[in-house]
């Protein structure tokens, strides 16, 4: 009997082995072969000198409720103008939501849905303090040894300028659409979007558009970032995370600290928060996260190759891995951040309240009706009152089948042809959630290329581009104009 148990066990063993080796060396890229397209060349200088002119234009959000800049808005306007004389004539502009710009190029075929690339004209300010940390002035647009410094240079004026100036050099090639093209540039992303991209887009809804999808900023080209993989990645974010702060009151009786109750109001508020910490939301690997391990998993070292081919096993242990902290730990969990604590206002008083600020980013899927009945569920304390501070919900996944993830992985491979593709998810927020009605998909891509340290440039210090990289995201640019409107 154990002789013949024994045998079923090793037989098992075998089995299971034999599968995932199966599935480990059967798990090979299948990358579509796409050839490399030579661009004709373009004026580095030129297109440089006209970013670094814009960086010099302080077009700041600070706050939703702060004063627009109207002024620097207005120069940015005449800038663009100016520097795309053609784009000028030949599309039609509108200014929308006062300061933000929509461009239709209108296509030779009304059947065929349009396409809209975006951008965002304004940037964050600098953070005080950290002036001096500046190789160059942040707003200084210093060119040299090949590099533009300054805000924006990386969000997100230069996709704003590389989409001009494609469509500059696409209008004196005589190219004309097929496809209408627009280009969406708003002034306050950086604030939310509410009156740059959230009118543009009701202003198109109004008219009946339906786009094909929309590109936006996003994700980049990244080296060196993920474990094993040498070759630079390109991440088109399918979705990007939701966002919710709730604010946490208890409320208790005051007095005077010398006959103090068991708990007080901060006491129950410090429970509240620990709680919390020590509940997270689950881990889970899906959609588009699990997307961007299994395109990888093929160019991954064996060990890892191994398990991402055989999650039909193993998928706890490589869920409770990637959850254990950083950036993988944000791609399987919607993720709790305690920011702000207050409450007492003397040492021998009791305060009779106290609150904490919680900043949840939600993964696709979860809703704030489900970070609420999480957050109630952990806390238990009928003496905390939990409200909605502000917040967006998760945007949908968008489909890596359709027509215009296609479009861009090819650009991608024709333009950038050392990279690989994957679909990914963004961590932060963008503009795009203001076109889901009216769009069939959304992506968030820029051809940025970056190493371990650039992503600390974004909204940091030292935030620049290499110039030969910028002029990659124009012919990039250029390219995906002749591929979606051609
Ligand atoms: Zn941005």
């Amino acid at each position: 009997m154990f002789k013949k148990i024994g045998l079923i066990i090793v037989v098992v063993i075998v089995v299971l082995i034999g599968v995932m080796a199966f599935k480990t060396f059967t798990n090979t890229a299948d990358t579509p072969s796409v050839d490399a397209v030579e661009m004709p060349a373009i004026d580095a200088e030129a297109v440089a000198s006209r970013l670094a002119e814009a960086v010099r234009i302080q077009t700041i959000s600070t706050g939703v409720n702060d004063p627009t800049a109207s002024r620097e808005f207005d120069r940015l306007h005449l800038l663009i103008s100016s520097s795309f004389p053609l784009v000028h004539e030949t599309l039609k502009r509108e200014v929308v939501g006062g300061h933000s710009l929509l461009y239709s190029w209108e296509g030779s075929d009304s059947s065929l849905p349009p396409v809209l690339l975006m951008g965002h004209m304004d940037v964050v300010p600098v953070e005080p303090g950290t002036e001096d940390d500046w190789q160059e002035d942040a707003f200084s647009g210093a060119i040299k040894d090949g590099v533009i410094w300054g805000r924006g240079t990386l969000d997100d004026k230069l996709s704003v300028f590389a989409i001009l100036e494609a469509a500059e050099l696409q209008l004196a090639a005589g190219f004309k659409p097929k496809r209408t093209l627009y280009f969406a540039f708003g002034h306050d992303e950086e604030i939310g979007g509410e009156n740059g991209a959230g009118k543009i887009a009701a202003l198109l809804e109004e008219r009946g558009v339906k786009l094909a999808f929309t590109l936006d900023e996003g994700m980049v080209v990244v080296q060196g970032i993920m474990p094993g993989v040498e070759e630079p990645i390109a991440f088109i974010a399918l979705a990007e995370k939701g966002y919710l702060t709730l604010t946490l009151t208890a409320t208790t009786e005051g007095g005077h600290s010398s006959i103090p109750p068991k708990t007080t109001a901060i006491g129950k508020i410090a429970r509240a928060v620990s709680r919390l910490e020590e509940n997270r939301f689950p881990a889970a690997l899906i959609s588009p996260a699990s997307d961007m391990f299994d395109t990888l998993a093929p160019h991954m070292p064996l060990g890892l190759k191994a398990i991402i081919s055989n999650r039909w096993l193993l998928d706890p242990l490589l869920v409770s891995e990637l959850g254990k902290g950083g950036a993988t730990n944000a791609m399987v969990r919607t993720t709790t951040a305690v920011t702000i604590a207050e409450g007492g206002t003397k040492d021998n008083v009791l305060p009779s309240t106290a609150t904490a600020t919680i900043n949840f980013r939600l993964l696709p899927g979860t809703s704030f009706e489900d970070v609420i009945d999480h957050v109630t569920k952990v806390v238990d304390d009928p003496d905390i009152e939990i409200s909605v501070k502000q917040g967006n919900e998760p945007s949908r996944v968008s489909s890596t089948a359709g027509e215009g993830y296609q479009l861009i992985e090819k650009t991608i491979r024709e333009t950038l042809p050392d990279v690989l593709v994957s679909p990914g998810l963004m961590l932060a927020g963008s503009d795009s959630k203001h076109y889901e009605t009216i769009a069939e998909n959304s992506y968030r891509f820029i051809p940025m290329r970056f190493g371990p340290d650039d992503l600390a440039r974004v909204h940091g210090t030292n935030e620049r581009i290499y110039i030969d990289n910028y002029v990659e995201i124009i012919q990039f640019y250029r390219r995906l104009m002749e591929n979606t409107g051609g």
